[in-house]
């Protein structure tokens, strides 16, 4: 049960001396803020810890206590000794790339996560589908344990909240995460704030990105299917980085009639990564999974060892199976 994962988690970090805590590769304000509110648990149970991940995390997290000290794997010298490892957001071991190199596959593991294509890969599992975010599995977690609410560790598990939710929107926004956010309201965290530094404002190369991307769009199986795609040199032309792709994907799921909708993305190393959003008639995370991706019913991704054109069309093909199903 729940509570019994809890008070294993809780067990776990009493038990080992010195954590690295891991989270997705590209993290999403989910899996940073996740990151950090391990930080601040292990923090007040007095227990040293390397926070880290492969890629950058979005400088609009830079408010995120403990921001600083995330390492990127890529720039690291990757000398770091620690006795146990926290997974976070990371749905199977894959997700954590490169830093995974750091230690061995029997290392002492906490896989912490909210995806429904969970494979349970840590020693000890705290894995709640049910969950919106990962920070909201945090929520309880600093709850079971019962650590004093402060400022800097609400922001942490709001900002979780409020992007895994796409601002308290998605379906995923469940009575539970409304109280969790009426909280940490409480607890200090300026909603509106964190709104509209994490929603509303947006980057020039976002805008100029988004722009080239729409020219791209593409309909298929009705209209039913939809997509967009960002190749090599739209990254290039306007500066854009990773984490400016972030809310293209919903301008082809949110045409209405659309059942899914998708952005392909051409990556530096000539693998392609697509993004799927679904409507609700179609579960893309088992689509996902068969190019050996996942994520969650209605939000998902994989990646693809194919040139852009024929990404495209191998999944195209499968979202129509799926649809037609
Ligand atoms: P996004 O499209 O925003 O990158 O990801 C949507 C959802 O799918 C997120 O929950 C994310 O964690 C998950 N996801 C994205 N790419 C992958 C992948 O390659 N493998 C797995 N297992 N999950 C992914
Ligand atoms: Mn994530
Ligand atoms: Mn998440």
């Amino acid at each position: 049960a729940y509570q019994d994962q809890l008070h294993e988690a809780k067990r776990f970090m009493e038990s080992y001396n010195h954590f690295l805590v891991v989270s997705h590769i590209h993290p999403d304000g989910d899996a940073a803020s996740s990151t950090c509110a391990i930080g601040l648990i292990l923090d007040f149970l007095g227990k040293p810890y390397t926070l880290m991940n492969e890629g950058a995390v979005p400088g609009k997290l830079s408010y995120l206590k403990g921001f600083d000290q995330i390492v990127n794997y890529t720039l690291s010298d990757r000398n770091y000794s620690f006795d146990a490892v926290i997974s976070v957001d990371c749905a199977d071991f894959e997700r954590m790339g490169e830093t995974v190199k750091l230690f061995p596959k029997d290392i002492p593991l906490l896989n912490i996560d909210h995806h429904p294509t969970n494979d349970q890969f840590g020693t000890v599992n705290l894995v709640e589908p049910q969950a919106a975010a990962t920070a909201e599995i945090l929520f309880d977690l600093v709850e079971y344990i019962q650590i004093p609410w402060s400022k800097e560790l609400s922001d942490c598990i709001y900002t979780g909240l409020l992007t895994d939710t796409g601002g308290f929107r998605y379906s995923n926004t469940s009575s539970k995460v409304m109280k969790a956010a009426s909280q940490l309201l409480d607890y200090g965290t300026d909603g509106y704030e964190l709104s509209d530094r994490l929603l509303e404002q947006t980057t020039r190369a976002h805008v100029e990105l988004l722009k080239k991307s729409l020219n791209s769009l593409s309909f298929a199986h009705d209209d039913q299917i939809a997509w967009v795609t960002v190749g090599k040199e739209d990254m290039r032309e306007t500066g854009a980085m990773q984490e400016d792709l972030e809310g293209i994907v919903n301008y082809p799921r949110n045409i209405a009639g659309v059942e899914v909708g998708m952005l392909f993305k051409e990556m530096m190393d000539g693998t392609v990564k697509c993004s799927f959003r679904s409507a609700g008639k179609a579960d893309v995370a088992r689509i996902a999974q068969k190019f050996g991706g996942g994520g969650h019913v209605r939000a998902a991704g994989a990646t693809l060892k194919a040139p852009l054109t024929q990404a495209i069309e191998m999944v195209v093909e499968e979202v129509k199976r799926a649809l037609d199903a």
